[in-house]
């Protein structure tokens, strides 16, 4: 096994780290908020008392964005949070160490298989601040009752429409100058149109919505035709 020597804090986003190991290479990290506990296979390193987890940009497209030089992650210590697409938990456990006890993950997923495997690997392992929703992201009005105003509503859900679907519920539910966070994956939205042309006409559907953007990233090479946009709700 390679040796770890050295973690440093992100020089932008509280919460996220970089690990050094000996070979010179570096990977992203979060401090593991169940000590001990796995969600996906990720390597676990203890660092001065406290236990990292390996952060891996071709599981998780937060992280690739983050590889690829995003610039604005409005995701910190205390963010509370809309997450539509949360698939087994991959990046919600990752988010879940970064915002910690004092922020919040709904979390909607409509596939049963799959949250029945995000329970087991996530909740049923004392992730206390996320809060799971089996809901189809279609229907932001199923999860009226469960879901509070939260700072950001981010969308990873694989189907088309995606950029509907996320203004759709960040009306409902993001604050005035929240923000929106939009995992593009340009093949399953329109096989037949250039990857550009479909991160275009979905950036435009914010935009029409009243969204204002800050920044698209690509995340190539830990996923291709994928980009994720960061947007803020205008008051
Ligand atoms: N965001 C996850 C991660 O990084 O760990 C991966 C999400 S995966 C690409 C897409 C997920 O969205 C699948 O689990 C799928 O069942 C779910 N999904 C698709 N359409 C949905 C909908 N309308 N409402 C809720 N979940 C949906």
């Amino acid at each position: 096994l390679i040796q770890v020597v050295g973690v440093k804090e992100h020089d932008k986003f509280r919460g996220v780290y970089w690990v050094s190991f000996e070979d010179g290479t570096e990977r992203l990290a979060t401090i593991n908020l169940t000590p001990g506990r796995r969600v996906y296979g990720e390597q676990l390193i203890q660092w001065e008392g406290k236990e990292y987890r390996v952060w891996n940009p071709y599981r998780s497209k937060l992280a690739a964005a983050i590889m690829n030089g995003l610039k604005v992650m409005p995701i910190a210590e205390g963010t509370r949070m809309l997450y539509l697409g949360a698939a087994s938990g991959t990046t919600v456990s990752h988010i879940s160490d970064i915002v910690g006890n004092n922020g919040i993950i709904y979390s909607v997923e409509f596939s049963p298989r799959v949250f029945r495997e995000f329970m087991e690997k996530l909740v049923d392992q004392g992730r206390k601040n996320v809060i799971p929703i089996l809901a189809d992201a279609r229907y932001p009005e199923q999860y009226i009752h469960i879901v509070r105003t939260v700072d950001i509503a981010y969308i990873d859900i694989a189907q088309p429409f995606q950029a509907k679907i996320l203004a759709d519920n960040a009306d409902v539910y993001v604050k005035n100058n929240g923000y929106v966070m939009l995992v593009i994956k340009a093949m399953s939205i329109d096989v037949t149109k250039e990857p550009s042309e479909t991160f275009k006409r979905e950036i435009d559907v914010l935009k029409d919505r009243g969204y204002e953007i800050l920044e698209t990233v690509h995340l190539e090479p830990y996923d291709t035709a994928h980009a994720m946009v960061i947007g803020r709700k205008i008051s």
